[in-house]
């Protein structure tokens, strides 16, 4: 396990710290999560960590030879950037050139590569940004900061820190959920200790299982099951869900401070797994002699299945009759 104590905070020098975010091979649906934070929103985050944003495609405005300005200034040094913020894969396709996706005719990979050596933080928001994400099953030949999937590596490298010697800070998810980039951005410029699991996801977002939390466990514990959408029963046993084997706090920090998947009945598609997406169909349970291939995490399969069997005999009626709201 990796942990990350910030020594020198660009918080000390007597100006704002910054935050450059580049949108590479992504769909913009971590940008899209973040404005749509409300409480507190965009702006008051920023008030309250206390930070100017160089760039975000979103809300910055500036003219293209400015821009380009910056960016060289960042790159030579001659301006410090204290955040740097990607969103989406980076792509290294075709041929390893890059070249297709450019800025100002240039590879983004390239870009990135020259910001995230240049930058305090580097933090990966989105699980394509992390780990490569959807782009990376496609004919792009994308991967992740510093994981292609589960393997170390990324165009970073395995050995990259940024100049605080932390690695990339992993955000996974599809989309990241807002309330944790503001989170982990307060906790780096405020110098607090962000303890990473093996993956450099924050345990304070990433230490519990999208299982955990949810309101359908006690049908879980007792398999009672459901087969078709629309039902309040778990949604393990045949819909695909993937919450007891994805690490993430969907089910106690809630969208929006209300929902999650499995609360409106969608089963978890295991969006912050670094194998995000898994090369099987999502909302199909993979079953082999009458249990699910893949089982909650550190559970072994035969004291799984006999429990389950015994659990699913003693099932209450009022679980069996779905009488137990979700
Ligand atoms: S629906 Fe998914 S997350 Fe909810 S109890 Fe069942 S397995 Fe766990």
């Amino acid at each position: 396990m990796a942990t990350g104590r910030i020594q020198n905070p660009s918080t000390a020098e007597d100006r704002a710290p910054n935050l450059f975010w580049l949108q590479c091979g992504a769909c913009s649906g971590d940008s899209m999560s973040l404005l749509g934070v409300d409480d507190p929103d965009l702006g008051e985050l920023v008030r309250d960590v206390g930070l100017e944003i160089l760039w975000h495609p979103s809300v910055s405005r500036t003219t293209p030879g400015a821009f380009q300005e910056m960016v060289d200034l960042l790159v030579s040094g001659r301006k410090p950037l204290d955040v740097l913020i990607i969103e989406g894969a980076i792509i290294r396709g075709p041929g390893g050139t890059g070249m297709f996706d450019t800025f100002a005719g240039s590879p983004k990979k390239d870009l990135a590569v020259a910001l995230a050596r240049k930058a305090q933080f580097v933090v990966a928001v989105g699980t394509c940004a992390g780990f490569g994400g959807i782009p990376a099953s496609g004919e792009t030949e994308a991967t992740g900061l510093q994981f292609h999937g589960r393997t170390r590596g990324g165009v970073l490298g395995n050995k990259f820190t940024a100049r605080s010697g932390l690695p990339v800070i992993n955000l996974p998810g599809c989309p990241a959920g807002p309330e944790i980039v503001g989170g982990a951005l307060a906790a780096l410029l405020r110098g607090e200790a962000l303890p990473l699991n093996e993956h450099q996801m924050p345990l304070e977002w990433y230490g519990v299982l999208v299982h955990q939390g949810c309101t359908r466990n006690e049908y879980h514990e007792f398999r009672v099951e459901d087969q078709r959408f629309g039902q309040p029963g778990c949604l393990f046993y045949h819909l695909g869900c993937q919450g007891p084997m994805t690490y993430g706090s969907c089910n106690k920090l809630l969208w929006s401070g209300r929902t999650s998947r499995t609360r409106v009945g969608v089963p978890c598609v295991g969006c912050k797994d670094p194998d995000f997406p898994k090369p099987h169909p999502f909302f199909r349970t993979r079953n082999i002699e009458g249990g699910p291939v893949d089982l909650p995490v550190g559970v072994d399969r035969a004291h799984f299945l006999a429990y389950k069997t015994m659990a699913e005999a003693v099932a209450p009626e009022r679980l069996k009759e779905r009488k137990h709201p979700v």
